[in-house]
């Protein structure tokens, strides 16, 4: 395998590795570097912190506060000489140079370039998605949706009449992971939580659709996952519509395949993913999904010096696939491009990706989730499924630096107690009060 040219080799002093993206992928490969005297890390981030996208829908249904997923970026290598982390965005890159163009036009230069932009929604050319319907992507989609889902209930309160035309009806598009997370979620808050908050509105006329072409929940899960999600859906009073496409979707609601209107204020899209922009500028060599094709030692054929790791790769899984986008995959691909910047330095021989695969995992609700572990995918569901998505959640959290005691006791707590107790969240003096508190340094 080729050797990339470093800095170090012409005695210039550290190499200088600039990271793009401050996600799982990202900050481990910047830890692995971090207090390396023979490197320089750069990270970039336009946002200037690291989300954790796995609580996402817990924002949107304001069971935590923002500040419990958002960790900053300054703090989190305020510790670290040889780490430079900045708020920037980068609107260009020149992989042959090795360069990134910032917002304000200036320009930073590594030695190594690694990319993990992660990932943006893909409305699949739905009309009218990217307009109306909302994606849970980043925090401020995770923000937006849980305004939006207030707001709704506040109007609904203040004219009952409106839930008639869908003002208490919430569509939720997308079958996988994302989409039965956040069903149930908004589920739990609108049969449980609300009729707390506002016991005079009739919230009998609230409901949460989901809709997925696919003719199964959780596609990539076994049978039985499949089923054991549709029964726990079902449970929770969630209208599940499979093997129908959305065809539109407007401020009214959206129009299904089949000719079905459903009246919505609130439609949330989970319905797929794609490379970020970025990758679309990058002139690197995309396949499935816009995503940048890799070699297995994590470098993009033809630029020894420029990787990209996690959701915005085609990371190979050895049999002709690509692994799966899923935070374990960006944090392992991180620290082992890390690993392979630092054999590079040491004139040792990168080696390829090898990745542990702690199985596959969604959290359907209060006292549901469902696992399928390792390899072997042994498959686990209820408390038990409950335990193992929490052992690889907490050490996902450990990375960005979460306090993991607290982590562990407000997830137990979530997933063991009855949903009305959140009522209290929703009292708009306390909805920013965090609730997983953090490590000191
Ligand atoms: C709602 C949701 C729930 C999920 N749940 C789970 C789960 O339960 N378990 C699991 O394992 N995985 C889950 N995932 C997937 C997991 O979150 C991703 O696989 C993981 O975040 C990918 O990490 P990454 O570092 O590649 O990218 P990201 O985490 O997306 O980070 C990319 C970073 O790059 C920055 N960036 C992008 N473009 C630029 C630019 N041009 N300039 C500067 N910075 C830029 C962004 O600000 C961002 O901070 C979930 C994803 C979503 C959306």
């Amino acid at each position: 395998m080729a050797r990339m040219p470093t800095s170090a080799d012409a005695a210039h002093g550290p190499t200088r590795v600039v990271i793009v993206g401050a996600g799982f992928a990202g900050v481990a490969c910047a830890r692995r570097l971090a207090g390396e005297p023979r490197a320089h890390v750069t990270i970039l981030d336009g946002r200037g912190y690291h989300q954790f996208q796995p609580l996402l829908y817990q924002i949107a249904t304001a069971e935590l506060a923002p500040r419990d997923i958002r960790f900053d970026l300054a703090e989190m290598f305020a510790r670290h000489r040889n780490v430079e982390a900045r708020t920037a965005e980068v609107v260009a890159l020149d992989p042959r140079q090795r360069t990134v163009t910032l917002a304000d036009d200036s320009t930073v230069q590594g030695d190594v370039l690694v990319l993990g932009v992660g990932a943006q929604p893909n409305f699949f050319h739905t009309p009218g998605a990217d307009t109306y319907a909302l994606p849970l992507y980043s925090l401020d989609d995770a923000e937006r949706v849980r305004t939006r889902l207030l707001e709704l209930f506040r109007d609904a309160a203040a004219k009952p009449e409106l839930v008639d035309e869908g003002a208490l009806t919430f569509v939720v598009v997308g079958g996988g992971p994302t989409g039965v997370e956040t069903a149930g979620a908004v589920a739990e808050l609108v049969h449980e939580v609300m009729p707390h908050v506002y016991p005079h509105l009739a919230v009998a006329g609230a409901k949460v659709v989901l809709v997925d072409l696919a003719h199964m929940l959780l596609t990539a899960f076994s049978d039985e996952a499949h089923t054991y999600a549709a029964r726990q859906l079902h449970r929770r009073g969630i209208d599940v519509r499979l093997g129908v496409s959305v065809r539109e979707v407007t401020d009214r609601g959206v129009t299904l395949g089949d000719g079905t209107r459903i009246p919505s204020r609130l439609v949330v899209w989970g319905g797929g993913e794609m490379a970020a922009p970025l990758a679309f500028r990058s002139g690197l060599p995309q396949g499935h999904g816009g995503r940048i094709d890799v070699h297995p030692d994590l470098t993009v054929p033809g630029f020894p010096a420029v990787y990209a790791l996690g959701d915005v790769a085609n990371v190979p899984n050895g049999d002709g696939t690509a692994l799966p986008q899923l935070g374990s995959v960006a944090q392992q691909t991180g620290d082992w491009a890390a690993g392979n910047i630092i054999a590079d330095i040491e004139g040792a021989g990168r080696q390829p990706f090898r990745y542990k695969d702690k199985g596959i995992m969604a959290m359907i609700g209060r006292k549901a989730a469902v696992a399928e572990i390792g390899p072997h995918r042994h498959e686990l569901n209820g408390r038990l499924a409950f335990a193992a998505w929490l052992g690889v959640h907490a050490q996902l959290l450990a990375n960005a630096g979460a306090e993991l005691n607290a982590f562990v006791s407000w997830a137990d707590d979530f997933y063991l107690r009855p949903a009305h107790r959140s009522a209290a969240l929703l009292d708009p003096s306390t909805i920013d009060e965090p609730r997983i508190r953090r490590s000191a340094g």
